[in-house]
């Protein structure tokens, strides 16, 4: 029955190929006939005339000029011999023709004239022409159709068109036509997750023994965390684990600029999921769908949004737990989430998948360095302590860049060196060595960053150094280095000691300059936003101690506190700043010397190390407190765990 479906398809080489075959034939029927034709100025026409050069002149559409040589003039007007048989001819624009015929009328009328030809006046049309001109606007309206079809139908190529925007693009992957089975060994570290998860798994493999029990499954499981920890990965996990097929969708697909397009997605994928099932629905992002309705104070709200939102659920009612679908989602917000998402029997589970820690980013690095050629002085350990903070995209990342950089000085293996230039890249953007510094532009930012240096030395609770560099990368001008504590919770000490550190870059300025900079701008901003938090959020501040203002409402623009309150809060927030910013040039005068020889050490080297720094300084005096109560082991623990955050407030290890 398809055989002979071979009728061609409308594609955009035919135009192309019309519109080229018009274009050529234009050129060609235009003036066929002309076989020795110049173009020349009309002064220089009227000259020809003058001498008696010309034979006859064709006026066409009173505006060119044709002047048909006299053979034996021939060889004064044209360069090149002319070919017999033919009529030479030269042709201008007139610019007036009465001024022409005026002309004309003299060299007739005048007794030296020379000019005895005939003049034809013609209308000559160029049928082509006009023609091109009349379907011309078509074309472009047709053009115009045809990119809008294939926007709508996002990009879809050949099956693509208007029918299928209300069809989900999701993507399937199959027990069939995926090569390669992701499961949880793929996932490194995530112990928590993954046996949350679990449950998934086993439900999808065997959903009786949890229905003979009278036991409901989850119909969706919400996985929350930053970006590029491995969401996805986890869902694919599930989906390969229990081998079952796998929808994966973002949220930002269903919307779209027509109205009704979303939810009509939503339908005609849980139409396809219900096909597969038993299966899995992964919806990235989905807070582009799922954000809180009505609380948006732009006008009307987005309804097209909401629609979509409302399909989403009808559609995750109207299944029965026993229908085999579990539908994952994906958000790095779940706060921002409708509570209508996350009420029993839809999302009713939030499964935290965060960033990972010292051990699991070892394991990370153990999944993503098994495919690279290495070189025995790369250590796993040490690449792990080297990148706090960072996801597991991120880590893949850094495995990628090492080796791009070591095939890019054709290396044999990658070595120790490619991942540390491949770390410093991601945490600071390309190195820039190329932009000029003006010798006492280095000075300043040497100054600057001493003064980083030196306070984060002399603070017991600042996070200990690693290194400090004046070379700019990226939009930062220089650059100090911390290893931050790994820690859960966080003390008002060492948010203090962080934010005097943070404020040694300005006050090294003001001290040993006497002059200050727009170099701390971005200090200042994280110093001020870090106080603001502590006061308004952390409740750290002594008039308004054990107070929380945090509030997740995205939308709304009341303040939970009173202007009174919010007096306070900015008296404290300037206090605590200037507290701690005379702390830091007090130190600073303190260490004067110690400033100087760091600063200079950094003009020369550019870029010094936690061993300069104690060379200079000596060893910090510090053991920390819980070492001392509880010695030295509690070190490892507590390096072992997360990074800092304060109410979601994640603290940069980078300080410009
Ligand atoms: P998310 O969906 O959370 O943004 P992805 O699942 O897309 O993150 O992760 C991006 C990439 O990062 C993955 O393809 C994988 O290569 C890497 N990755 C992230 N987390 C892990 C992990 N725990 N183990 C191994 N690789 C990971
Ligand atoms: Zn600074």
């Amino acid at each position: 029955m398809n055989k002979n479906n071979k009728i061609p398809k409308f594609s955009f080489s035919w135009l192309y190929l019309i519109i080229g075959i018009a274009l050529v034939s234009i050129w060609m029927f235009d003036d066929g006939n002309t076989n020795q034709r110049v173009k020349k100025s009309y002064t220089e026409v009227e000259d020809y005339i003058r001498n008696g050069y010309v034979e006859e002149i064709s006026v066409i559409n009173n505006r060119i000029l044709e002047a048909y040589i006299l053979k034996d003039s021939a060889a004064k007007v044209f360069d090149k011999p002319i070919i017999d048989g033919t009529r030479p001819k030269v042709e201008t624009t007139i610019g007036s023709i009465d001024n022409f015929d005026n002309f004309i009328r003299q060299q007739r009328e005048s007794k030296d004239g020379k000019f005895k030809g005939v003049v034809n006046y013609e209308e000559r049309q160029n049928l082509w022409g006009e023609l091109f001109w009349n379907i011309a606007p078509f074309i472009l309206l047709i053009f115009v159709w045809i990119f809008i079809m294939r926007r709508m139908s996002g990009g879809g190529g050949a099956q693509g068109g208007v029918f299928n925007v209300g069809k989900s693009q999701a993507k399937l992957f199959d027990k069939e036509n995926s090569s390669t089975r992701i499961t949880f060994k793929d996932v490194a570290g995530q112990e928590g997750a993954k046996q949350e998860v679990q449950e998934i798994v086993d439900f999808l493999k065997s959903p009786q023994t949890y229905t003979e029990l009278g036991g409901k499954i989850p119909k969706g499981a919400l996985l929350v965390g930053p970006p590029g920890t491995g969401k996805t990965l986890l869902a694919k996990a599930v989906a390969g684990e229990a081998n079952v097929p796998f929808f994966s969708m973002s949220g930002s697909d269903f919307v779209e600029m027509f109205v009704g397009v979303g939810a009509s997605r939503v339908r005609d994928l849980f139409r396809q999921a219900k096909e597969k099932a038993p299966c899995i629905i992964f919806i990235d992002e989905i807070d582009a769908v799922g954000r809180a309705r009505g609380k948006n104070p732009s006008m009307g709200g987005n309804d097209e949004r909401e629609n979509t939102l409302n399909q989403l659920l009808t559609e995750m009612d109207g299944f029965g737990t026993n229908s085999g679908i579990i539908v994952i989602a994906a958000t790095n917000r779940a706060d921002i989430l409708d509570k209508a998402l996350l009420r029993a029997g839809r999302f009713d589970r939030q499964i935290h998948v965060d960033l990972p820690d010292l051990n699991e980013r070892k394991e990370i690095f153990g999944v993503h360095l098994r495919p690279l050629k290495l070189d025995p002085s790369v250590d796993v350990d040490t690449l792990a302590r080297q990148t706090p903070g960072f996801s597991g995209a991120d880590i893949a990342n850094v495995c990628n860049e090492a080796a791009l950089i070591a095939a890019r000085n054709k290396k044999k293996a990658v070595d120790k060196q490619d991942f540390l230039d491949a770390i410093d890249r991601i945490i600071g953007g390309l190195e820039k060595k190329t932009k000029v510094m003006t010798q006492k532009e280095k000075e300043a930012i040497a100054i600057h960053e001493a003064g980083h240096a030196t306070i984060s030395w002399f603070l017991e609770h600042a996070n200990p150094l690693i290194k400090v560099t004046i070379v700019p990368r990226g939009r930062a001008l220089g650059a100090a280095w911390y290893m931050p504590e790994e820690r859960q919770i966080t003390t008002k000490e060492q948010m203090l000691d962080e934010m005097c550190a943070t404020l040694g870059g300005r006050a090294a300025e003001e001290c040993f300059i006497g002059h200050i900079s727009t170099g701390a701008m971005n200090d200042l901003e994280r110093v001020t936003k870090q106080a603001y938090a502590m006061v308004a959020y952390a409740g750290m501040s002594d008039n308004l101690s054990n107070l929380c203002y945090y509030n997740n409402q995205e939308f709304s623009f009341n303040r939970p506190y009173s202007e009174k309150t919010a007096e306070m809060i900015d008296t404290e927030v300037h206090k605590m700043i200037k507290e701690q910013y005379e702390r830091a040039k007090e130190l600073l005068r303190e260490h004067k010397e110690g400033h100087a020889k760091l600063a200079r050490v950094l003009i020369e080297k550019e870029v010094i190390f936690a061993e300069d720094v104690e060379n200079i300084f000596g060893k910090r005096p510090w053991t920390s407190r819980s070492e001392e109560i509880f010695g030295k082991n509690d070190k490892e623990n507590s390096e072992a765990t997360d990074d800092t955050t304060v109410n979601g407030l994640q603290e940069n290890n980078v300080a410009e």
